[in-house]
């Protein structure tokens, strides 16, 4: 299945949650058994060779994508989720999203000194939530190698600079 047919399979939402944005629902694709397998092979292409000892998810469709992605890959799975959720101490971020402010969380102790992650997510839009991502595996200590997703809005993505490679299955 090609990048386009899987896009065929995700479902436009207008005005979700907010006035304005046009929200990628990617639930028609993973109903869909064909397509999500699809969606985590392609992925798995593009990661496949990489040295990474974590992948880092980020709630919750993160965890979709990146949870078969790290059985697949024999990566640990790391979770970064929002505030309140994680038991034991936390590091915390802020950050702007495209429809609001929210903040992210994950284990102090998630990542030991050094470790090569990939943070996963199901979409980058403006980037300040794998911003936040990655100044907490920064701050934890650890190494970010890159960036996945299975969609990429390039036009508010496109001024963004990181400083590991940026991976996406879908531009649009
Ligand atoms: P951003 O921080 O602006 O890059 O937004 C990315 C995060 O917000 C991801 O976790 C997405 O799941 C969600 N998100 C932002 N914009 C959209 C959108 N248009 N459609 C679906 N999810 C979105």
């Amino acid at each position: 299945m090609t990048p386009e047919e899987i896009l065929s399979h995700i479902r436009n939402v207008k005005d979700f949650p907010k006035k304005g944005i046009l929200f990628k629902d990617i639930t028609t694709a993973l109903k869909d058994a064909q397509t999500y397998k699809a969606i985590i092979d392609n992925l798995y292409e593009q990661i496949k060779d990489m040295d990474i000892d974590y992948i880092a998810v980020i709630e919750s469709r993160g965890y979709l994508i990146g949870a078969p992605l790290a059985y697949k890959k024999g990566a640990g799975l790391v979770i970064i989720r929002k505030p309140g959720k994680l038991p034991a101490e936390v590091i915390h971020e802020e950050y702007a999203l495209e429809y609001g402010m929210d903040a992210l969380e994950m284990h102090k102790d998630a990542i030991e000194k050094g470790k090569k992650v990939l943070i996963v997510d199901d979409l980058l839009a403006t980037g300040g939530t794998i911003q936040a991502a990655d100044k907490i595996i920064q701050r934890a200590g650890g190494k970010v190698s890159g960036y996945l997703f299975l969609i990429e809005l390039t036009e508010l993505s496109q001024e963004l600079k990181f400083n590991a490679p940026i991976i996406s299955l879908i531009k649009c």
